[in-house]
């Protein structure tokens, strides 16, 4: 048996431990599938038949990690949390929740797990293999194949329907035909998955994904996005295949980039983003900032993608998203315009957009910092117009975000006597 195959240290002696009070203990799921594709893994998943009030005594620190479904968290001597799982049989299933029971062999456990290569288990020690649905022929094959009857298994829960997608697009493989079937027929019906196990999916396939685009195309074409998110059914593919182009968000963190590739989604040339992208985005449980970060992205980008911006448009486009986005703005146009390319393009063609997009980010890093973007820029502040006789209050406020107007418009106009002349002109009022 190949010498991948074989757990950590830490995963046998938990194992071993669990044996040596009588248990069986196998190792299972994710980890023994991308053990045998020879991708590195670090969670490495055990099922026992030792109940979790067995497990919780038998180890001295445990986290109740996901109890109701026989899940005990087993620390090690690092620190490291692995999930320890009673064999369970899953009865009575809605598509949403699972009740399960235990009591059930390894054999069952397995049968009760989603697709052929999630459903193989390998001792620890002994590195023996148990295969019953020939989950190494389906990843030789390449392929994602429900474990049993498809349109049964995406009937008790229909997130199977994502991950199978998922699991496609991570590691290249095509679906089994009676799979992808189930997986069209589940797609009317996702709208009763919970937000949350939704969005955990889609920010999967961003992470894990090396090529989102053909997941975000099967996606669309089982129909998926007609249920999930409408305003992605119907738009031009090169907006998937853009997020291709940008950098992964990462496992931890980086907001900025999950905001991007948000953006690229629903980013239009020339097309203000419709007005209700940010309750989209706040309805699949994206945080506030998020949201709005996305939004004025793919606003700025609707600008920045277009091709003959003049100045003012640029330059209100910049006031919009601030400075330090302007990089953000300039990497979104970048990626849509390798993604409308495609990959035939030729290298004279890349080269040109390429050039072209150097040239606009350039002059809009030239307005972003040579002219006024800001109230803060203003060549007048607050004492100014108090003393140019503006009331104070609310009329203060309108007063400066007016002269912004004028300048965003015509950056010359940023002279302090230019605008005092105008701020004196406006309380003159219209009889002058
Ligand atoms: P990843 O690398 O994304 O973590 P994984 O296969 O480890 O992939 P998990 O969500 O961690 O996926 O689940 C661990 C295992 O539990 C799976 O390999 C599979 O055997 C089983 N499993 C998870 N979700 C389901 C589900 N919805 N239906 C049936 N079995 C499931
Ligand atoms: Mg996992």
């Amino acid at each position: 048996m190949p010498e991948r195959l074989s757990p950590p240290k830490s995963i046998k002696e938990i194992c071993s431990t669990l044996e040596r009070a009588g248990h069986e203990a196998w190792c299972v799921g994710g980890a023994v599938r991308d053990a045998l594709l020879g991708i590195p893994t670090l969670d490495w998943d055990i099922a026992t038949s030792a109940h979790p009030e067995q497990v919780q005594k038998l180890f001295r620190r445990t986290i109740p990690v996901g109890i109701q479904f026989g899940t005990v968290g087993v620390l090690d001597r690092d620190g490291v949390l692995h999930e320890v799982t009673t064999f369970r049989h899953d009865v009575e299933t809605d598509g949403r929740h699972a009740v399960v029971r235990y009591g059930a062999s390894l054999d069952e456990d397995l049968a009760r797990r989603d697709f052929t290569m999630n459903a193989i288990a390998v001792h620890a020690e002994r590195l023996e293999v148990r295969d019953p649905f020939d989950g190494r022929g389906d990843l030789e094959r390449k392929l994602v194949r429900c474990v049993g009857e498809a349109s049964e298994r995406m009937r008790e829960d229909r997130l199977r329907a994502l991950r199978a997608l998922r699991f496609a697009g991570r590691f290249g493989f095509a679906i089994e035909p009676a799979t992808w079937q189930a997986i069209k027929e589940s797609a009317p019906h996702l709208g009763r998955l919970s937000v949350e196990r939704v969005k955990q999916e889609l920010e999967k396939v961003m992470e894990q994904v090396a090529r989102p685009s053909q997941t975000l195309e099967r996606y669309r074409e089982a129909g998926v996005f007609g249920t999930l998110i409408p305003a992605l059914a119907d738009v031009p593919t090169a907006r998937f295949a853009a997020i291709d182009h940008l950098a992964r968000p990462g496992l931890k963190g980086r907001p900025d980039r999950r905001a991007l590739r948000l953006a690229a989604l629903f980013v239009e040339p020339g097309v203000a983003p419709a007005r209700d992208l940010e309750r989209t985005l706040k309805a699949l449980k994206y945080s506030n900032v998020e949201a709005r970060a996305a939004v004025v992205l793919a606003e700025a980008g609707a600008v920045v993608l277009s091709t003959g911006v003049d100045d003012v448009t640029l330059r209100r486009a910049v006031a919009r998203i601030g400075r330090l986005t302007l990089a953000s703005a300039a990497r979104l146009r970048w990626a849509r315009g390798a993604a409308e390319l495609g990959p035939q393009a030729t290298e004279d063609q890349r080269r040109t957009a390429r050039l072209a997009g150097i040239r606009l980010y350039r002059r809009a890093v030239r307005i972003a910092w040579r002219d006024p973007l800001t109230i803060g820029d203003l060549a007048v502040d607050g004492d100014d117009l108090r003393s140019a006789g503006v009331p104070p209050g609310r009329a203060m406020g309108d007063t400066l975000q007016r002269l912004l107007e004028l300048v965003l418009d015509d950056p010359a106009k940023n002279e302090r006597e230019t605008l005092l002349a105008d701020i004196r002109a406006t309380l003159a009022g219209p009889s002058r």
